[in-house]
C-alpha cells in the first residue's frame, strides 16, 4: 500500500455501543476497500461505557493497527468524544460518524467525491424526515432550530447530523476554537467554508439504545443556545423597559381616576398579581443572566473537555 495515498481517519464516539460496533466494523471495512484510492484510519472514543464497548475496542485495536482507540476515564458526552478524535486524527480527511449506522457508512464515496472533484471543504448530511421519533421532541426539535436560527448569526440546518466529512483544513479551524462548551453543529458552521448537503431518510439504529432523553435534549438545546447567541441577555433588559412603560401607563390611569373620581377601592387582588408576575419576570431574567455566568464560570476555569485513561499504541 503506498503512503503518499490520502487518508481518511473516521472518528466514532462510543458510549455504550459493544453490540453495534461488530456491525459498524464490517460495514466501514466494506466501504473502505471500494475505495482503493484512499487509505483509512479509524479512531474509536470509548466515552467511559459501562459495557464491553473498550474490550472489543482493544480486540479490534489487535486485530488491525488501522483501528485506533482512546477511552475516557468517565463519561464526557459527545462533544468531548468529537474533539478528542478529530485531535487524535491524521488523515487529510475526516469524517465523524456514529457507531450506531444511522450514519450510513456507503454515502463516504460520494462524500469524498464531492470534496475532491466538486471543490468542497465538507459534505454535511441532513435528515429529511423525523421517522421514528416520539412526535413531542419532533415539535421540539423544530422550535429550537426556529428559535436558534433567529437570535443566533450563525446558522443551523434543521435536522443535520453530526455525520460529515471535512477537509483537515476546516478541522484545523474547528480545532482552533477552544471552548469549553462545545456545541458542534454550532461550531461547523461557525468557520465557515463550503459546505455541500447531503439528504437522506431517517435509518433505525443497528443495536443498542439511544443515549439520549427528552430532558438531557432540552438541557443540549439550552446549551447551544447560550453558545451561539447573547440575545436572551438582550431580552432582560427589554422587559425592564416594557415593565416600566407599563407601570407609567397605570399611574397615570390611576392619577387620572383619582382626579375625576376621587379615592378608588382598594383592588389588593389585582395588585397582589402584578406583584407576583414581575417577580416571576424578574427571576426570569436573573435566571438567563445566571445560564450565561454559568457558562462563563466554566470556560474560566479552563479544565479540559475530557480525561483519556487508555489509548491504542
Ligand atoms: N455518544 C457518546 N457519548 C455520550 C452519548 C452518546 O459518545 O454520552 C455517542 C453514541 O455512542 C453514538 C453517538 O454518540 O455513537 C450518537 O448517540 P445516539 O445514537 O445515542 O444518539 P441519536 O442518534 O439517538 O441522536
Ligand atoms: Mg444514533
Amino acid at each position: 500500500m503506498a503512503d503518499n495515498l490520502p487518508k481518511i481517519s473516521i472518528v466514532v464516539p462510543c458510549y455504550n455501543e459493544e453490540e453495534a460496533l461488530p456491525i459498524f466494523k464490517e460495514a466501514i471495512i466494506k466501504v473502505a476497500d471500494s475505495m482503493p484510492q484512499v487509505t483509512f484510519e479509524y479512531i474509536f472514543i470509548d466515552d467511559g461505557s459501562k459495557d464491553g464497548t473498550l474490550r472489543v475496542l482493544r480486540e479490534m485495536a489487535k486485530e488491525n493497527e488501522a483501528f485506533k482507540y482512546l477511552s475516557f476515564s468517565r463519561n464526557f458526552g459527545k462533544e468531548a468524544g468529537l474533539l478528542a478524535g478529530l485531535e487524535a486524527a491524521t488523515g487529510d480527511f475526516m469524517a465523524v460518524m456514529d457507531a450506531d449506522m444511522q450514519d450510513p457508512p456507503e454515502l463516504l464515496p460520494q462524500m469524498y467525491k464531492s470534496i475532491v472533484d466538486e471543490g468542497y471543504d465538507c459534505v454535511a448530511t441532513r435528515r429529511v424526515d423525523r421517522k421514528g421519533e416520539p412526535p413531542i421532541r419532533s415539535f421540539f426539535a423544530n422550535r429550537f432550530y426556529k428559535f436558534i436560527n433567529k437570535i443566533s448569526e450563525t446558522k443551523m440546518v434543521d435536522g443535520a447530523r453530526d455525520f460529515r466529512l471535512m477537509t483537515r483544513q476546516m478541522v484545523d479551524a474547528i480545532l482552533d476554537l477552544k471552548e469549553y462548551n462545545r456545541f458542534s453543529k454550532g461550531l461547523f458552521s461557525w468557520v465557515g467554508f463550503n459546505t455541500k448537503w447531503m439528504e437522506y431518510e431517517s435509518i433505525p439504529r443497528s443495536a443498542g439504545t439511544t443515549k439520549w432523553n427528552f430532558w438531557q435534549l432540552l438541557l443540549y438545546s439550552m446549551d447551544g443556545i447560550a453558545a451561539f447567541s447573547v440575545k436572551p441577555l438582550a431580552l432582560a433588559s427589554f422587559m425592564g423597559v416594557l415593565f416600566c412603560f407599563l407601570a407609567f401607563i397605570g399611574i397615570m390611569f390611576i392619577a387620572v381616576r383619582w382626579i375625576i373620581f376621587g379615592d378608588p377601592v382598594a383592588g389588593w387582588a389585582s395588585i397582589v398579581s402584578i406583584v407576583l408576575f414581575v417577580g416571576g419576570i424578574q427571576l426570569l431574567c436573573t435566571g438567563i443572566m445566571g445560564m450565561y455566568l454559568s457558562k462563563a464560570y466554566l470556560e474560566v476555569k479552563g479544565r479540559p473537555v475530557y480525561v483519556v485513561k487508555e489509548r491504542s499504541k
